[in-house]
């Protein structure tokens, strides 16, 4: 065994309410520069849609005749160590700068020196890369949820899935319809493919953290990362000419202070913490065979933080003693271990994301029923609006059952809270 620290994050999608916040904050401190407009460290995803950069979960369609290995890399399902080179130097799988959207700004000058006119001046779009007026604006992230039924009309054009299609076909039909938001950043993956996909050695994981960082030195442009990272969060500095991504705030944590995007986060849904895990097992956890399987895989690696064997080894492995009591107060192991209410983004990916989220509660659709002594029986996850399939797609491979489980724990956990809100109101009654 042995033992590392990892800095993780939970997001309660429940609380998030779409606001922009956590992105905005986060490209004002990291990404407000030239060579990376277009860049969202983070990015908040309208859900059901398509996403940023458009059908990123289209693992088939970025990776085209290519499979993953459980290192991470990039091999072609057949052909020799020649073939495979050759079309890893042509590295096909890129996306471009309409699979994000063209960034823009607005034309303000032009409502201060326009001339006199009947109709006062409109500030026009104008492009932050040609610097030229844009008559139309073809598409930006989260652009499915201002069209909505329109967009899936237009969806052969998008290359939404058929899931996709019948969702957003929906919006308008109030009963059928559902939408939640999906606030995404690097994963800091325990097994990260840009790390194995990178020709320059330039992106590591730092030993005391897991943090992923490129070393903007030795990066040459290659962009195999950007291919390399199935969650897409890599990104060209058409500027620099190197690849930047998230670096977790580092220097923030460094000073004991939370990310950006946490520290602003409105809704609060954001928690840090260190988990302890067992780095000889990332390589059997991330080849297991059945998809469905590697959620349980990947939590099989998290240690208990305060087994005393645990600890002996973790120091014996050098794991610094302020780590390991984070470790002992972390939320995130709390949620993602004790509990288990929190589940990884798209495990299937095999690089054992380390950003959990909760899954979102939403109206139950039938009347959740009363046991044999007539009392009132918690809400049925399986009758919520958002279908239990989809969050299971997106956060256990499928499988249904881990997320059934975190979404009964949610709502037991409502309803208890609900009923102290009242007691409390009642002693309040009472004063
Ligand atoms: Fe690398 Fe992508 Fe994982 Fe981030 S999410 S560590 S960029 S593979
Ligand atoms: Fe959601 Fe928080 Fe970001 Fe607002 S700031 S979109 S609540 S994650």
């Amino acid at each position: 065994m042995k033992v590392r620290a990892q800095i993780g994050m939970v997001l309660n999608l429940d609380k998030c309410i779409g606001c922009h916040t956590c992105s905005v904050t986060c490209k004002n401190v990291w990404t407000n520069r030239p060579g990376v407009e277009y860049a969202w460290f983070n990015n908040v995803e309208t859900k059901p849609g398509i996403g940023y950069p458009k059908r990123w979960e289209d693992q088939e369609e970025w990776n085209g005749g290519w499979v993953r290995k459980p290192n991470g890399k990039l091999e072609l399902k057949q052909g020799s160590r020649w073939q495979v080179l050759a079309k890893m130097f042509a590295n096909p799988n890129l996306p471009e700068i309409d699979d994000y959207y063209e960034p823009f700004t607005f034309d303000y000058e032009h409502l201060q020196s326009a001339p006199e006119s009947k109709a006062a001046p409109t500030a026009r779009p104008r492009s932050l890369i040609t610097g030229k007026r844009m008559e139309k604006i073809e598409w930006g992230p989260n652009w499915e949820e201002i069209l909505g039924g329109e967009f899936a009309k237009r969806s052969k054009d998008n290359n939404l899935r058929d899931f996709e299609v019948r969702q957003l076909e929906q919006l308008g039909q109030y009963e059928n319809t559902f939408l939640m938001y999906l606030p995404r950043l690097c994963e800091h993956c325990l097994n990260p493919a840009c790390v194995a996909s990178c020709p320059s050695g330039s992106i590591y994981k730092r030993e005391e953290d897991g943090i992923v960082l490129i070393d903007q030195d030795k990066c040459r442009g290659w962009r195999m990362c950007v291919s390399g990272c199935p969650y897409k969060k890599i990104y060209y500095n058409w500027e620099s000419g190197k690849a930047e991504k998230c670096i977790f705030c580092y220097p923030r944590i460094e000073a004991g202070q939370p990310t950006v995007c946490s520290e602003t986060c409105v809704g609060r849904i954001r928690y840090l913490g260190v988990l302890l895990y067992d780095a000889d097992r990332i390589e059997a956890a991330a080849s297991v065979e059945d998809p469905k399987q590697l959620y349980q895989a990947q939590l099989g690696l998290f240690l208990n933080p305060n087994d005393p064997a645990v600890q002996r080894q973790a120091r014996t492995d050098g794991v610094p003693e302020a780590w390991l009591e984070a470790a002992k107060n972390s939320p995130v192991y709390q949620m993602a271990v004790d509990w288990q209410v929190a589940l990884p983004l798209h495990p299937e990916y095999r690089t054992l994301p380390m950003v959990w989220y909760i899954p979102p509660l939403s109206p139950i659709t039938q009347a959740a029923g009363t046991d044999s002594a007539g009392n009132e029986l918690l809400p049925d996850p399986t009758t919520m609006r958002i279908p239990v399939k989809y969050l299971a797609n997106l956060l256990t491979a499928g499988d249904e059952a881990p997320v059934i489980r975190s979404l009964s724990r949610m709502i037991a956990m409502r309803h208890y809270m609900r009923a102290r809100h009242v007691e409390k109101r009642d002693d309040m009654d009472a004063l």
